[in-house]
């Protein structure tokens, strides 16, 4: 039974666990990790806890560790096995259980694994994961003996998925998991669906051999926009390694980032629930949120990251939200929890009932000339402060609107700049977007300029 244990100081992050497996994480750690979250979850009155686990090569070892440490504080698991982190959630609701940690790197290279918790319904996060470090340190744990039972959920979960399909024309699609943890439920799902199906590498296998399953990096989505034009498929849909985000690719070979395809669902979703709020991350185009108003909702920007945003949609009620980086959250017919899954059935369910391919979607949105998320290099020590100073050096401006919900986010006539600090990663992040080419190299040179300011080095795209 594991007693007192330090951790690598590096892997309890902002919004999960996560480190490199025989370097800064270890099976003892995962144990200790459960021991200390079951810790957590009898604290909160709570008794069972769902378990399931991505197709990552270390994985089973990790929640075999996990599984032990639950036990060891007397919590009752229930193991779902390999499987989507949005199933690890729905295991949560559809098993009434008081939490549940999912065993994931995510899109992380091959070596990583990594955790992500709930407690209650409610991301364990933030402050949480940091409690866990001195709770295991004084080896402060519960103890009793709980037992372990199997539980088979897959089956359940693409039943769910396929009940918020609304069938309308007959759509060709195809599908790449990347070899990620989504291939058996997209299996599933096309052999459900209407339509034709094609399914690329849905293969669970954790070395990731055809391309790295991660759709925000452009690169990873060629082989998908390839087999789109070959099919003549009317949208191409790709998920990360753990499918708690997505990629779109519309029939023209083009991908629809997340807050384009927010604006998309936010159409149907505002018709039916009229001034509701629709919230999007600091790194969302101004479009986006021109366009919920247009449609009579509310918008509201909030700070990047997914326990973040799942938490202001509790306290807000939006049936919707969304990131750039396709986490997308449906509490409309639906838990609230980011499912990239889910977000494919109800974009094809949408698109299957209007004549309108997916590229008229995509340029209903006006277009904008924005960068993508330039990440740069800056300590941790620093990436905070500078942020600070830089919104210090634009007190007092009228010729600027500047935003601080997460990091600054500077509107002016030519449209915004955005300088954030990364909760996960010693980067700071910036990103501009102007309606004009003039414009958007004014606001480059500003944000050039703001960096300048506080000493540190522009990116050389800026
Ligand atoms: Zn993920």
């Amino acid at each position: 039974m594991i007693g007192p244990h330090r951790f690598d100081p590096t892997i309890l992050r902002e919004y999960d666990i996560r480190g490199v497996v025989g370097k800064t994480l270890s099976r003892t750690d995962a144990e200790a990790i459960g021991r200390a979250f079951g810790t957590r979850v009898a604290e909160n009155g709570g008794r069972r806890v769902a378990v399931g686990r991505d197709g990552r090569l270390s994985s089973p070892e990790m929640e075999a560790g996990v599984v032990d440490g639950l036990r060891a504080a007397g919590i009752d698991v229930l193991r779902v096995g390999g499987c989507p982190t949005p199933t690890l959630y729905f295991a949560v609701y559809e098993l009434e259980a008081d939490g549940g940690i999912m065993i994931t790197g995510s899109h992380n290279p091959p070596d990583y694994n990594g955790f992500k918790m709930m407690i209650g319904k409610r991301p364990f996060f933030g402050a949480d994961i940091q409690g866990i470090g001195p709770l295991a340190a004084e080896g402060a744990y519960a103890t009793g003996a709980g037992s372990v039972q199997d539980v088979d959920l897959l089956g359940r979960y693409t039943e769910r998925l396929l009940q918020d399909y609304r069938p309308g024309r007959e759509l060709t699609v195809v599908w790449d998991c990347g070899n990620g943890a989504t291939g058996p439920v997209v299996e599933a799902l096309a052999a459900r669906l209407p339509g034709r199906h094609k399914v690329l590498f849905p293969e669970v296998d954790g070395t990731f051999p055809n391309h790295h399953p991660d759709p925000t990096v452009p690169e990873t989505l060629e082989i998908l926009r390839e087999a789109v034009a070959e099919a003549k498929a009317d949208l191409g849909i790709a998920f990360d390694g753990d499918g708690d985000r997505i990629g779109v690719i519309d029939e023209k070979g083009r991908v629809l980032w997340g807050d384009q395809l927010v604006a998309i669902y936010a159409t149907e979703i505002l018709a039916e629930h009229p001034g509701a709020t629709v919230i999007a991350d600091v790194k969302a185009s101004q479009v986006l949120f021109d366009r919920i108003a247009e449609l009579g909702g509310k918008p509201l920007m909030w700070k990047t990251g997914h326990s973040l945003i799942k938490t202001k949609m509790a306290e807000t009620g939006a049936p919707l939200a969304g990131e750039m980086s396709g986490h997308l959250f449906f509490k409309d017919r639906y838990y609230g929890f980011d499912d990239a899954l889910y977000a494919a059935v109800r974009l094809m369910s949408l698109l299957a009932r209007t004549d309108r391919p997916m590229s008229a979607l995509r340029d209903e949105l006006p277009e904008v000339l924005n960068t993508p998320e330039v990440r740069f290099p800056c300590s941790e020590e620093r990436k905070f402060a500078a942020v600070v100073e830089v919104k210090a050096a634009l007190a007092g401006r009228t010729d600027v609107q500047v935003n601080d919900v997460d990091g600054v986010r500077v509107t002016s006539e030519d449209g915004w700049w955005l300088l954030r600090a990364s909760n996960t990663q010693d980067v700071l992040v910036a990103r501009c977007e102007s309606r004009t080419e003039a414009g958007l190299e004014r606001l480059k040179a500003q944000l050039r300029a703001a960096l300048d300011g506080v000493g540190i080095a522009a990116p050389d795209s800026f």
